[in-house]
C-alpha cells in the first residue's frame, strides 16, 4: 500500500502512474498554556485561520501555500495568523508559541486517490486527502482493508480511481 501523503506521487511514478498530486502547505502555532478560556473551536473564514483548544493550550492555524515538498518553511505565514488572532481576541497572549508547517496532500478534484496501481494490482493507493486527511482516515482505512481482502468496499470507489485524471 502506498499511503505516503504528499510524497505518494513520487512512489506511484515508479510504478508508471502519473498522478497530479500537489501539496497545499499549512502552518500553525501551538501555545502550551491557553491565555484565555476558549470553550469552542473558532473559525475566521474571511481571514483564513482557526483557533482551537489543544489540551491545556491553544493552536492558531491555517494558510495554503503552494510551495512543493522541498522549499523551506516560511514561518512568517504562521506569524501573520497569530497576529490576526491577537487582533480579534483581546485576551490572547501571542508569546511563546511553537511554529509548525505541514503538507496537505491535494489533487485537483479534492477527492482522495483510492485504488490499485495500473501496472501492479497488488499495490493499493490511499492518499490525496487534502485538508481532510485526519477526518477521512478511518473511512479510507475501511475501504482499503476491503480491497486488500478481496471484498467489496461499502461505497463505490469509481470517483476515487487513480486513473481518473
Ligand atoms: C495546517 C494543517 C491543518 C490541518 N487540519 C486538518 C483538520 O483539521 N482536519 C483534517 O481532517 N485534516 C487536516 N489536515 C490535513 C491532514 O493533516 C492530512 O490530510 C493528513 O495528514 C494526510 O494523511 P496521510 O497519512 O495521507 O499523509 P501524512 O500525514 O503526510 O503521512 C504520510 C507519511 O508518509 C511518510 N513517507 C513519505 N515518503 C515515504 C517513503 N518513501 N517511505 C515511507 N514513508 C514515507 C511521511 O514521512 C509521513 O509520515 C491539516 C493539514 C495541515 C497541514
Amino acid at each position: 500500500m502506498i499511503a505516503a501523503g504528499a510524497w505518494s506521487h513520487r512512489l506511484a511514478r515508479m510504478l508508471g502512474d502519473r498522478l497530479p498530486l500537489e501539496t497545499e502547505r499549512g502552518y500553525n502555532t501551538t501555545f502550551p498554556q491557553a491565555s484565555f478560556d476558549l470553550r469552542t473551536h473558532l473559525t475566521f473564514p474571511a481571514h483564513g485561520f482557526v483557533v482551537t483548544r489543544i489540551g491545556e493550550g491553544l493552536r492558531v492555524g491555517g494558510a495554503v501555500e503552494l510551495g512543493g515538498l522541498d522549499l523551506p518553511p516560511d514561518y512568517r505565514r504562521a506569524a501573520i495568523l497569530v497576529k490576526k488572532a491577537a487582533e480579534f481576541l483581546p485576551g490572547f497572549d501571542p508569546q511563546g508559541g511553537t511554529q509548525w508547517m505541514g503538507f496537505r496532500p491535494s489533487v485537483p478534484d479534492s477527492l482522495p486517490v483510492i485504488g490499485r496501481a495500473k501496472r501492479a494490482d497488488r499495490v493499493i493507493y490511499a492518499f490525496g486527502h487534502g485538508h481532510l486527511g485526519l477526518t477521512q482516515s478511518a473511512g479510507t482505512a475501511e475501504l482499503v482493508a476491503a480491497l486488500a481482502d478481496g471484498g467489496v468496499p461499502e461505497i463505490a470507489l469509481e470517483r476515487f480511481r487513480p486513473d481518473r485524471f
